[in-house]
C-alpha cells in the first residue's frame, strides 16, 4: 500500500547546529574547499542535513552535505555522515553504459573478440528453426550433440533475431527511406544487379552486386534503389551531344611551323 510522505518538522536544535556541522566537515576536508552555508533539509524527526558550498577545483555545482541527528531529550547533535553531492549545474559523469551496449557496428578491430551470451535471444540451438521455447538440455550437452551428429551450426538466428535484423536493415541506409532511394529512377526489385536471397528474408531483401553502386555487396530492400539501376537512362538533354563532322580547310596554309 502506498502512503503519502509525512511532512517532517525541522528540529530546532539540528537546524541551529551549523557550526557543529562545519566543524565536523573541516575535520575531513581542507578548509580551502569549504564555502558558504547553503541551507538545510529536514530528513526525519531530529535529523537535519546542512549544505556547504564546495570550492574544490573542478567541483562547480557540488556541495558538502553534513547530516546531524539528535537523540530524544538530548540538547546536542551528533554527526551522522559527511558526503559530497552534486546539485544543479554540477559536472557529473554520464550514466554508465555496459561495455556490451556501447559497441557499435564498425567498432571491432582485427583481433578483437565479442563473445555472444549463451542466452542471447537473437540465437537458438541449431536444431531449432523458430522459437527456442524452454530450456531443453544444458548448453554443453546440446553443443556436444550437435557436434557429434554433425547437425551444422550450434546456434542459428531466432525469429526475434531475424526480425530485429530485418527491421534494422529496412530502416537504415539500405532501405526505402534512404535519400539515395528517394531519388532513384527505379527500385532494386527491377534491377538486374539484385542477387536474390533464399528463405523468408528473400521476400523483402536481396544483395546488390553492382560494383559502381554505393550498396555493392550489401543487403538492400527490394524497394530500395539508386541511380546505378541497371535500366537507368539519362534524360535526352543530359545525353552527350554528338560532335560535328570535321572540316578540312583546303584554301589556306596551316601554320604548323609556329608550334
Ligand atoms: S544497383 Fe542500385 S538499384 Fe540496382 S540493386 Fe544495387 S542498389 Fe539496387
Amino acid at each position: 500500500m502506498i502512503t503519502a510522505a509525512r511532512a517532517v518538522k525541522p528540529d530546532t536544535v539540528g537546524v541551529r547546529a551549523v557550526d557543529a556541522a562545519r566543524e565536523a566537515l573541516l575535520e575531513l576536508v581542507d578548509a580551502a574547499d569549504v564555502g558558504e552555508h547553503l541551507g538545510h533539509t529536514a530528513e526525519d524527526d531530529r535529523v537535519v542535513t546542512h549544505y556547504f558550498e564546495c570550492l574544490g577545483a573542478g567541483y562547480r555545482g557540488w556541495r558538502w552535505a553534513v547530516t546531524v541527528a539528535r537523540a530524544p531529550r538530548m540538547k546536542t547533535v551528533t554527526v551522522d555522515e559527511v558526503v559530497l553531492l552534486p546539485s544543479e549545474g554540477a559536472i557529473i559523469a554520464p550514466e554508465w553504459v555496459p561495455y556490451r551496449d556501447r559497441i557499435q557496428a564498425g567498432d571491432l578491430s582485427p583481433g578483437d573478440l565479442l563473445p555472444t551470451e549463451e542466452d542471447d535471444p537473437r540465437l537458438v540451438p541449431g536444431y531449432l528453426s523458430g522459437d527456442p521455447g524452454d530450456d531443453i538440455v544444458d548448453q554443453d550437452t546440446w553443443r556436444d550433440v550437435i557436434e557429434k551428429l554433425d547437425l551444422g551450426r550450434p546456434r542459428v538466428l531466432s525469429l526475434e533475431g531475424r526480425d530485429l535484423a530485418a527491421q534494422r536493415w529496412y530502416d537504415g541506409s539500405h532501405g526505402p527511406h534512404a535519400l539515395l532511394a528517394q531519388s532513384a529512377p527505379a527500385r532494386c526489385a527491377s534491377c538486374g544487379f539484385l542477387v536474390r536471397l533464399a528463405g523468408p528474408l528473400s521476400r523483402v531483401f536481396g544483395v546488390c552486386a553492382n560494383a559502381q553502386a554505393n550498396d555493392d555487396g550489401r543487403v538492400v530492400s527490394r524497394d530500395h534503389g539508386c541511380g546505378a539501376h541497371s535500366e537507368a537512362q539519362l534524360a535526352q538533354n543530359s545525353q552527350p551531344q554528338p560532335l560535328a563532322d570535321p572540316v578540312l580547310d583546303t584554301l589556306s596554309w596551316d601554320e604548323l611551323e609556329k608550334f
